[in-house]
């Protein structure tokens, strides 16, 4: 998957300097965290100072092995001090592959939800990779949030060339229903008018247009 995002730090951007990291979303939030927070240590325009990670707060290196002097080594980030200056926060700046509407600040944990809802996508519709991301961003676009567009997936009846070869399909189905072999006898094919079924089904259904076809849903 490649859903993307680059976060900027914002005191740096404040200050005319472009400072940031582009960070691959995924659906652990601490994950992503982290390599914000990484970022943000190297800012040049610190504003916090937070926990050393690299000795994990209390100045002295990680499981240390004592010097030629039989010291314990200080570590060399913190250089003892167990905290590090860092920038504070940071916005979203661009992106590859997140809904439009997601902005500057959705935060990481509307990020994660959104990875996870594209792997439903993918489970539910068979489609994958960035199939299955078109699918979920437009899903997204129209029905809004993660919640109502998850619901719909229960709704899903494929994608089509156009709604019209859905219809048509449908209508066949239909036709077939009403014969003893199951197949439509070709007197009702003929007669039927499968424009005006098409019309009054697009009512009662949801069409989304996506680059190889649209995607319809039952309402
Ligand atoms: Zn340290």
């Amino acid at each position: 998957m490649a859903i993307r995002f680059y976060a900027a730090c914002l005191a740096s951007y404040n200050n005319g300097v472009l400072h940031g990291a582009w960070i691959d979303a995924e659906s652990d939030v601490d994950a992503m965290q982290e390599q914000v927070n990484a970022m943000l240590r190297k800012s040049r325009f610190p504003n916090v100072t937070v926990d050393c990670v690299d000795c994990g707060g209390d100045g002295v290196e990680p499981a240390p092995a004592l010097d030629a002097q039989g010291r314990v080594p200080v570590c060399e980030t913190c250089k003892g001090a167990c905290k590090v200056p860092s920038a504070e926060e940071f916005a979203i700046h661009d992106s590859e592959g997140l809904p439009r509407s997601f902005g500057e600040f959705c935060g990481l944990q509307a990020i994660a939800d959104y990875v996870e809802f594209v792997e439903e996508v993918e489970e539910a519709t068979g489609r994958d990779g960035e199939e299955a991301e078109e699918l979920a961003r437009a899903m997204l676009d129209n029905w809004h949030d993660i919640d109502s567009a998850r619901s719909e997936l229960d709704n899903f009846c494929g994608v089509y060339d156009s709604f019209r070869e859905y219809a048509d399909e449908s209508a066949d189905e239909v036709i077939a229903c009403h014969s003893a072999d199951g197949k439509a006898p070709q007197f009702l094919i003929n007669y039927f008018d499968y424009e005006s079924y098409a019309r009054d089904l697009s009512h009662e259904m949801t069409a989304l247009d996506l680059s190889d076809g649209v995607a319809v849903f039952h309402q």
